[in-house]
This record gives C-alpha cells, structure tokens and sequence, in this order.
C-alpha cells in the first residue's frame, strides 16, 4: 500500500495538530466561539487576543482569497503596510488625539511615538502622494489583509469582537467626487459577490461614518440572532442574489446599486421609523445583525491636511478624493458558523471548508480498507480536491460526532463492509442526506454534490 505523503491538500489525521474539547468551554457566550474552541480553530492568548490553529487559519486563508479574487476584479492590487505607524502621520490627518483609548500607543527606544494601527488611511495615503502625481495614471486601488490592533472596551463573543483581528482595508484615489463614487459602487457590488460566494447574504445598509468621516457609507450586514446590531430591513432585499448574471466592472453600476439600495434597509443608528412602517406588514424585518464589512466615501479628508494631490487635466493640482473599504476577515470566520451550525457542530459552506471532503476510514488497522481509503486519498488529490483522512483508531460513532464537529463539508464513509460490496457512503454535512455510492463513482458523485453549492 502506497502511503500519501502529508501535502498542502492532504491531512492525516493520525498525525495532525488538532485539539478538539468534548466538552463546551464556560467562557464561550456564542455558539461560534464555543465550536471555534471546540473544533480547535483557535486558542485565546489573553483578552481579545488569539492564536489560530491548523483548521482556524485554513478557514480564515480561503475566505482571503474570496476577498483577493473579487477584489482583483474590480482592479484593486494587494499590498502589505506595516502594523507599527508612526504618530507623525496621524498627527498629520489630525486623528492622533480624536482617536481615543482605542488605539495602542507606543514608545521606541529612541523615545519616538508610534502605535499599532487600529486602520490605514494615513499610512497609505502618504505612500500614495509619494507616487502618483498625475490624474492620467487614476483610478488606483491598494487594499491589504492584515492585522489591525484596537484596545476594545470589551472584547468578547471570541474572534467577533477581538483586539487584533484580521481585516482586508482597501482604499480607492481618484481626481474627482463622480470618479471617487464609481470606485465606491465598485466595491460595493465586489462585496456583495464576495459575501455571496461564502453563501452568505450580506445586506447593505446605509450607516454612520464615525471617526473615519465622510459622507457616503454602508455597512454590511449578515443576520443572526446573536449580532451586536439591531437592523431593520425590507425583506424583498433577501429575495436579490448578487450573483446572478455576473458583473462587468467596466459599466456603469448605477442600476445595480439602485437594485440593493431601494429596498428599506438601516441600522439603529439611520433607522427612520416612519419609513420602514410604511412597508407591508409583513415585509418588516427587525432582527439582530453582524456588520462584516463597511465601505466609505470621503473624498478630500486625508488627502487635504496630507497634501495628496495630483495634476488634473488643465494642470490644476488638485487633492485626490478617496473611500476606504473594510471587510472582517477574521469575523467573518466566526459570523460563519453563527449563520450555519447545528446542534453536532459546525457546517462549512464548500467555498472554505477547512478540507473540501472528510474521508473516514471506520476500521484503521483493517489492510483492504486502509488500502481503499489511500487510494481514494490520491484519486481525489488528482482531481483536485483536498482531503482530511481519519485513519484514527476510534470507534465509528466518535468519528461521526467529530467530523460533525468540524463540519467538513462532505464525508465519504468507508467500512469493511460496504467495501466488500464495492460501496461508500457519502454524507452531505449541510442537508445530513447520505448516499450509497459505487466506489469507481464517488468522486464523480461528490463533484456534482459540491459544484452545486459553488454555482
Ligand atoms: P464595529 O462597529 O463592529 O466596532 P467598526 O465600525 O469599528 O466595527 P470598521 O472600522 O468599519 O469597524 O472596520 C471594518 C470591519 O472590520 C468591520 O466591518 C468589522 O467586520 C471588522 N471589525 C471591526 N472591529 C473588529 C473587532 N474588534 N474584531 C473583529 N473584527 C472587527
Ligand atoms: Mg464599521
């Protein structure tokens, strides 16, 4: 028997890193903190501040590179910043004071202030001004996944509300306001399919600008009941699938921003009482919500005080207007499991499941079945799929409640049994629907099972 070598797309079990609890931890108030904790996707460090583990971070690396390829679309590049800034440049933008307890100063050995940057707009607007003089090289588009330090008052709910966490920032620069919102409706509609990929339905909802100002802004929105965030929405929003009929990024968005944004839908702090009871009855929703991501548009307000400008067509120098655009990745992580869970655990929607299949051999140890089961291994490794082998000595039953725990997306089962009739089952974590498949088949079979969630 040909043992698989441990790949990036081939765990085994037997050997893995995995530190799963039986039992559900006292600290954890949500249900994604406690199967986060659970499955071994993360381990606290101190209030707010985590290590992610194996599973947590292949979770959190997928969901990434969503961001990365819709955000590549739109014709953003990535870029990485340092998480150390300097107090000179917020001095600058005249943030450094108005920020508050929020943000984590510090002090070098040369008696230097410098702070951990809770966000970016400084940072990369002094690279910015440092770069492009001319309005012919506009639009740009810099955004970065990177850790943000901001000292909560409360940190909890686990990777929810951290202290460091991980965020995509994104920041647009044009030389005039109609350009600087077709950067905005840009991201707008990338955010939406990005959302939509991880089979999330996030809504747009007109917001506050807070201490990153300006005068256009959205928050993101997806709804669970233990959301910080009371929100009020036109239910026909939820009827609208971002993906439909793809997008092109060269036309004008105008129309499909309308689409999204005529139907009722704000948080606490816009929410228009007599606006939202003119809907039907029974098209109110009022529900709890977790904000995922949150897009602005400010226009000169770092550029002026930094003095980021650049020649306009008739020589003019003028200040770039600009957006920035958050998305929570580690958040997200956990706003996930809070919209798809049960009660045996966790359901990963296929676009990031830690491992796109779970093969569970039900009697290591048995030469013919664990033959099968690397055999299969390499079969789906060729077909392009990552796999979590079990080749565990565990009995069948607490494998099952396990591989519930972590919720793979799909598990392909094989015992002794079915394998002498040439069988495996296929369980399908989200409906729990198992299938009796013929070996030679099950790929094939998991293929279709799988692209019907990725459509
Ligand atoms: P919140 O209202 O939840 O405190 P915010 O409005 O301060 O968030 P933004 O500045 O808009 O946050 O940051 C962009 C995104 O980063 C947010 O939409 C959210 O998803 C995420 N985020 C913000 N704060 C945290 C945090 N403490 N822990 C994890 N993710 C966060
Ligand atoms: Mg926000």
């Amino acid at each position: 028997m040909h043992k698989t070598p441990p790949s990036i797309d081939f765990l085994r079990l037997s050997q893995a890193f995995l530190p799963t609890l039986k039992e559900n931890p006292a600290e954890a108030q949500i249900v994604s903190h406690r199967l986060m904790l659970r499955a071994g996707m993360i381990k606290q460090l101190s209030a707010g501040l985590y290590s992610w583990l194996p599973l947590g971070l292949r979770v959190m690396n997928k969901i990434a590179n969503i961001i990365r390829e819709e955000q590549a679309k739109t014709g953003a590049q990535e870029i990485m910043m340092p998480t150390i800034q300097p107090a000179e440049l917020w001095q600058e933008s005249g943030r450094y004071e108005d920020y508050g307890k929020e943000m984590l100063r510090v002090k070098d050995r040369g008696d230097r202030d410098l702070l951990y940057g809770p966000t970016a707009e400084e940072v990369v607007t002094s690279i910015f001004r440092d770069s492009i003089k001319s309005y012919k090289h506009l639009p740009q588009n810099l955004y970065q996944i990177h850790w943000k330090f901001r000292d909560e008052i409360r940190p909890r709910f686990g990777v929810m509300r951290g202290r460091e966490f991980l965020m995509k920032d994104g920041y647009s620069f044009d030389y005039d306001a109609a350009q600087g919102k077709r950067a905005y409706q840009k991201i707008f509609v990338s955010y939406l399919r990005t959302f939509a990929r991880l089979g999330l339905t996030a809504i747009p909802m007109q917001a506050d600008t807070g201490p990153i100002g300006g005068d256009s802004s959205h928050e993101f929105i997806i709804l669970a009941d233990t959301g910080e965030s009371q929100v009020f929405c036109d239910k026909t929003i939820l009827s609208l699938n971002p993906l439909d009929g793809g997008i092109d990024y060269e036309k004008d968005l105008s129309a499909v921003i309308k689409n999204w944004t005529t139907p009722f839908a704000a948080t606490e702090e816009k929410f228009d009482e007599a606006a939202f009871k003119k809907l039907p009855a029974e098209n109110q929703l009022s529900a709890r919500g977790i904000e995922v991501g949150h897009i602005f548009f400010f226009g000169d307000k770092y550029s002026k005080p930094m003095k980021a400008v650049v020649q306009d067509p008739t020589g003019n120098l003028v200040p770039v207007q600009s957006g920035s655009y958050g998305i929570g990745v580690s958040r997200l992580v956990g706003g996930m499991i809070e919209a798809n869970h049960d009660d045996h655990g966790i359901i990963w929607h296929p676009s990031v499941s830690p491992y796109d299949v779970a093969v569970l051999n039900l009697k290591a140890g048995d030469e013919k079945l664990d033959a099968a089961c690397e055999q299969l291994s390499q079969e789906l490794l060729q077909a392009g799929l990552s796999i979590m082998l079990d080749d565990r000595d565990l009995r069948a039953g607490e494998k099952f409640a396990e591989h519930d725990l972590l919720g793979i997306s799909f598990q392909i089962i094989l015992g002794p049994k079915s394998l002498a009739a040439g069988m495996v089952e296929i369980k399908d974590r989200k409906t729990g629907k198992r299938d009796e498949v013929a070996l030679p088949q099950a790929i094939e079979f998991l293929r279709n099972l799988r692209a019907a969630y990725l459509k």
